[in-house]
């Protein structure tokens, strides 16, 4: 664990582990890029988040299917028709951390898996065509723009604090496949669906 001070308030920054690469104080919400010296380079402001009903929050400990975690951050979207949150989950045994989606109670567990197929610009994505993705073939079930609404934590990914972005969503076999248009980089990620006892807290 490395010992960063936030450059706003002064606060002590731990960096939980090597996969991290963006941060926001939990004294002042300002957001930060963490480079490989061990160095912040200010990202911008996050918005506070609201207290709402969870099961998760941040630093709580469970487990997903035999697997140990550790809650590390927790990201809210916004889109037009309302929000969703997604949690950054650091695994015990090393592993590179995953993200959990709360969805209107519905529960997914994604791991970032790198693009190496040539993925379509955003703007030509259609819902209800199919998508060839890496090896899966995606059928494309939703297409929206979101931004992020706030954010509390540590993160293995780089995501705009301001400014929308585009994604997409879709299915391919059992998986749920989700694509993210940010400004330098499309991340892909691919979900596993859990039945709310697959997650254990504490
Ligand atoms: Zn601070």
């Amino acid at each position: 664990m490395r010992e960063l001070t936030c450059a706003n308030c002064g606060g002590s920054i731990q960096v939980e582990n090597q996969f991290i690469r963006a941060v926001t104080c939990r004294f002042c919400g300002a957001g930060y890029l963490v480079r490989g010296d061990d160095t912040l380079d200010p990202s911008g402001q996050s918005a506070r988040l609201a207290d709402y009903p969870s099961r998760l929050q941040v630093g709580m400990r469970g487990v997903i299917r035999g697997r140990a975690f550790t809650v590390l951050g927790r990201i809210r979207y916004a889109y037009d028709a309302g929000f969703w949150e997604e949690w950054q989950i650091a695994w015990e045994d090393g592993a590179p951390p995953d993200w959990l989606e709360e969805d209107e109670g519905y529960w997914t567990l994604y791991r970032r898996e790198r693009v190496k197929s040539a993925l379509p610009a955003f703007e030509q994505v259609r819902v209800g065509s199919t998508l060839p993705v890496n090896n899966y073939r995606v059928y494309v079930t939703e297409k929206r723009t979101a931004r992020v609404a706030g954010s509390e934590g540590q993160f293995s990914s780089v995501f705009p604090l301001t400014g929308t972005f585009g994604y997409f969503q879709g299915g391919a076999d059992n998986h749920t496949v989700s694509v993210n248009y940010w400004q330098d980089e499309i991340e892909l990620s691919i979900g596993d669906e859990l039945d709310h006892s697959e997650i254990r807290i504490g």
